[in-house]
């Protein structure tokens, strides 16, 4: 799903922001394919319908203009947290996007991330191009056949289980972190059963993390509409078993910013027992996914002896001691 590119005079023709994002913090976008060059036409495509297809892969544009923007960014001075290639359509269709991850990496520490629909990962040399990158975050909106050709639309040629497929080899295959992102449609795969289903797939392909979101942008498709909150807790508790579910809305702690990790916790749980798990969801937001960090910082926090456990029909909740 693509990054939302900010009405903004001083934009450059590739790179956009940085913006402000939930799951990325201040992200730089890059544009790396013309408007809605894409494989799939999602019923919630915030660009609009996919008129024609796209799946030939291409070097859109030459790689020198690209890196000479990012450069030119990155030397504005800007506060960025991450590097973001994302397309007007779908970012891998650009043919050599692991040239341009490498350069940047030569030109900076900032991480880089790349927002996909996941429907090339079939392709070894697609695979091969990101294994650079430190975080992939490709799309998984269905657990059946039926249920991704009434939601992805794809082009002729594409099926579920090849999807499925290219994103368990591409585990397999890539060390960074792994966020899948899981758009919740109401009415489409918000009930149980295809709840059930997604979980199951999401278990073969066994992400760091599963980005639960919501078409809350305009889509030029009638069908799709907002989930109902029971509907949205229900997504996470479902999807939980395969992976630690980022909640779109709410429930997420904000611990992003905060200096002092051991007062932020104390302020927070003295006010009311916090959920271990929405505890453990939140650092690795602020860790961008680095679970070991995450694991650690936990402890650390607890052997501070500020905080003891209870547990209450099957969660553990974190109290003052
Ligand atoms: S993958 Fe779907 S949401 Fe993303 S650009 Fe293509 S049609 Fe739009």
């Amino acid at each position: 799903m693509p990054l939302d590119r900010k009405k903004d005079p001083s934009v450059l023709s590739h790179v956009f922001g940085p913006v402000s994002s939930k799951r990325l913090g201040q992200s730089l976008g890059v544009d790396l394919v013309p408007m809605k060059s894409c494989t799939w036409n999602c019923v919630y495509c915030q660009l609009g319908r996919t008129k024609r297809y796209t799946t030939l892969r291409r070097e859109f544009y030459p790689p020198g203009e690209i890196l000479s923007e990012i450069r030119q960014s990155i030397e504005s001075g800007a506060h960025i947290d991450w590097i973001t290639f994302v397309g007007s359509g779908e970012t891998l269709l650009y043919k050599g996007i692991g040239h341009l991850i490498e350069e940047v990496k030569k030109m900076t520490e900032i991480p880089v991330a790349v927002i996909t629909n996941g429907s090339l990962f079939h392709l070894a040399e697609v695979r091969r191009e990101l294994m650079q990158a430190d975080a992939v975050l490709p799309s998984l909106n269905a657990g059946s056949e039926a249920l991704y050709e009434k939601i992805d639309r794809p082009a002729p040629g594409f099926s579920f289980r090849q999807h499925l497929d290219g994103l368990a080899q591409f585990r397999k295959e890539y060390k960074g972190r792994l966020w899948v992102e899981v758009m919740l449609l109401g009415g489409l795969n918000d009930s149980d059963e295809a709840l059930h289903e997604l979980a199951e797939a999401m278990k073969q392909v066994a992400p760091d993390m599963v980005h639960l979101v919501l078409p809350t942008r305009p889509a030029p498709d009638q069908q799709v509409t907002l989930p109902g909150e029971e509907r949205i807790e229900r997504a996470v508790s479902i999807l939980s078993t395969a992976a630690p579910v980022m909640h779109p809305v709410k429930g997420r702690m904000d611990l992003g910013s905060a200096a002092d990790l051991l007062e932020a916790v104390t302020a927070i749980v003295s006010r009311h027992p916090v959920q271990e798990k929405e505890l453990s969801i939140a650092l690795l937001a602020r860790f961008f996914g680095d679970r070991a960090e995450v694991e650690r910082t936990m402890k650390e926090l607890f052997a501070s002896g500020r905080f003891a456990t209870l547990e209450q029909a099957g969660e553990i909740f974190w109290i003052p001691a």
